[in-house]
């Protein structure tokens, strides 16, 4: 049996960063960029209005009443020309003509007779945005590694890409096993249950990133399970559930060793979630999960998700974990650290958690009703009212800071 800190090292250390791909902008959100990304011009590419207003140049002899010479409207390629003592009506975003430094808001004229009269004093360079201010030709704009988030996606399109490079999705091939599982959709009779844990494996997968393939249920002989396992190992991962205790019908281990696999441990020193394995096997790692729905989730969780992300590209592979107050005390008995799932809710600004009751490996009810996994040491309580961490499971890895523009 292994501590969960070294089996994590373990698969770590056995998992490559993907290949890169270029995909359009789109398609990258989520992903993890591969090449830093340059600036090939300023932005904005020249000074522009950003008020609706007049420009006019700040050199100008103060007067009463300003002649409009001419209008810019955005979008307008025309040079214009302006005379000292004259205005030029212009629009947001709209270029400043030559000889022009400031522009006066639309709000703080006033229309007369023989043109517009400023209601008020304006500093000359107000409301202009100079030509490379918000970022410069040449500039690292998004550096390798980053998460390619909305933000990203719009700059990068601004500055003229339209495709990005990042580490590919990763494929991640799913086999149940066990002779009481039926497909999706089918009509359990007595001693049947539907295959519930590829569903809820394929949609932890979809939520890191990860491509998922169902790839059926093996029934349990050794026979059976080889033949699904080879299926699987076409993909960049190989998911197994159940058939890997101690029962006379587990087969997934041997199955492993005897097609070659390098079984690297077997059985982790945590609560829900003992029974698991992980291998190599064809060079493709092989994580062979529990049975138990809640396990074999837990088990994902914890193992299969941050080997995902490291793959993809991500530095950032454990979910966030917040402190929160107990509302009830927990004790935990047992000799396994045991993941308690929990609520937890936010209020004026604090974290609280409660358990969800039930705490059966195999009451997937119970892990609906909850958001959260707090660790609970063994031989170890935690008093009502007292902090405990608490790792989120709806949230998503942590985006990172985006990285700074240096001019
Ligand atoms: P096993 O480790 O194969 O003995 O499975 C442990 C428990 O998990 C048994 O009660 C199984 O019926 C259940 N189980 C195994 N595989 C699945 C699955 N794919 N979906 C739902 N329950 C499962
Ligand atoms: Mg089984």
């Amino acid at each position: 049996m292994v501590f969960i800190e070294d089996a994590q090292q373990i698969i770590l250390t056995r998992t490559e960063l993907q290949t890169v791909e270029n995909v359009s902008l789109l398609q990258a959100l989520g992903r993890i960029i591969a090449e830093d990304a340059h600036a090939p011009w300023d932005i904005p590419m020249a000074d522009i209005s950003a008020m609706d207003g007049y420009a006019f140049s700040s050199q100008s002899p103060v007067q009463e009443h300003w002649a409009v010479a001419d209008f810019i409207p955005a979008g307008s390629e025309r040079s214009v020309q302006v005379a000292t003592g004259e205005v030029v009506k212009i629009m947001t975003g709209a270029p400043i003509p030559p000889g022009c430094d400031t522009v006066m808001p639309v709000e703080e004229v006033e229309q007369t007779s023989c043109g517009i009269r400023l209601k008020h004093e304006i500093t000359p360079g107000a409301h202009i945005r100079k030509r490379g201010e918000d970022v410069r030709a040449d500039d690292l704009v998004v550096s390798a590694g980053s998460v390619i988030r909305p933000q990203e996606i719009g700059l990068l399109v601004s500055l003229g890409s339209t495709e990005v490079s990042v580490y590919r999705k990763v494929r991640v091939a799913i086999l149940a096993t066990g002779d009481e599982l039926l497909e999706a959709g089918a009509n359990p009779t007595s001693g049947m249950i539907i295959n519930s844990n590829s569903y809820s494996l394929a949609a932890q997968v979809l939520e890191a990133g990860g491509e998922p393939l169902l790839i059926g249920i093996a029934s349990d002989t050794a026979e059976a399970t080889k033949k699904k396992i080879m299926e699987g190992l076409s993909f960049d991962i190989l998911i197994t559930t159940g058939g890997v205790s101690v029962g006379d019908r587990d087969f997934v281990k041997e199955s492993i060793q005897e097609l070659g696999g390098d079984v690297l441990f077997w059985k982790v020193n945590m609560k829900p979630g003992k029974p698991m394995a992980f291998a190599v096997l064809g060079n493709k790692p092989v994580f062979a999960l529990p049975g138990n729905p809640v396990a074999a989730m837990v088990a994902f969780e914890m193992f299969v998700r941050p080997a995902m992300l490291k793959m993809m590209g991500h530095s950032r592979i454990f979910r966030p974990v917040v402190r929160a107050t107990l509302t009830e005390p927990m004790k935990n008995r047992g000799d396994r650290p045991h993941f308690v799932r929990v609520m937890v809710t936010l209020e004026h600004g604090i974290y609280s958690a409660k358990s969800t009751g039930n705490q059966s490996s195999a009451s997937l009810a119970s892990l609906t009703q909850g958001n959260g996994l707090l660790r609970l040491e063994p031989n170890t309580s935690i008093a009502l009212a007292s902090f405990a961490e608490i790792t989120l499971l709806d949230r998503g890895f942590e985006m990172g800071a985006p990285p700074a523009i240096m001019h």
